[in-house]
């Protein structure tokens, strides 16, 4: 807690006086975020510091394993991630929106194991069903890959099954249609603090940033 504490004078005094003029524009104007973007609680992953933004910049929603539950009126547990992105295309009116898995996620690995290692805590088992549709893709068309190398195809191939779960909302369908809604996936590598896109041309993942960087 004392780090936090501490944090916090230090943004006060720095950051905070630094960017004044922004926090009272953003005050006063209130926010216009560019994007939605939806990705993991991981501690590792922050889109503000890996995107270099600013505040104003981002409306952010996270959710453990970056999982958006079909739109289903609103009556199942995807409520949270669904007020979210209603809330950001309709009323905000963002450009774009973002889904960003990463490399060693905890709730990707969660699914390959036993549910009944969870049975003491019965949210995280809950939460975990979204990623069965994950599962059965990787299963499906990935039977021949080792173990490891499926733990990796799966972090990656979720946030592509999410991004089809995303377009069964009817306000993010509609934006798109008025041409003023992108959707992307987007991969963050911890280790090497790398950031991908998925191209649906090519069908794989490519760098964001610059080969030699
Ligand atoms: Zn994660």
């Amino acid at each position: 807690m004392e780090k936090l504490i501490s944090g916090i004078h230090q943004f006060r005094k720095q950051y905070w006086s630094d960017n004044r003029d922004l926090f009272q524009r953003l005050a006063e104007h209130g926010q216009s975020p560019d994007a939605l973007f939806i990705t993991c609680c991981d501690s590792r992953v922050v889109p503000s510091v890996f995107t270099q933004g600013q505040p104003g910049d981002l409306f952010i929603y996270r959710n453990i394993g970056n999982f958006v539950p079909p739109y289903s009126d609103g009556t199942l547990d995807g409520t949270g991630v669904g007020a979210a992105i209603e809330y950001a295309v309709d009323h905000l009116r963002v450009g774009d929106i973002i889904v960003c898995g990463h490399s060693d996620c905890g709730a990707m690995n969660a699914l390959y194991k036993d549910r009944k290692a969870f049975a003491e805590t019965p949210h995280i088992t809950e939460w975990l069903k979204h990623g069965d549709g994950t599962l059965k893709v990787v299963e499906d068309n990935y039977p021949e890959k080792s173990k490891e190398e499926r733990l990796a195809i799966t972090a990656e191939e979720n946030v592509l099954v999410q991004m089809e779960n995303l377009r069964t909302y009817p306000v993010v369908r509609k934006a798109a249609q008025e041409g003023r809604l992108m959707v992307h996936a987007w991969f963050f590598e911890v280790g090497e603090g790398k950031v991908y896109g998925y191209s649906p041309e090519k069908g794989q993942y490519e760098p964001l940033h610059l080969e030699e960087e």
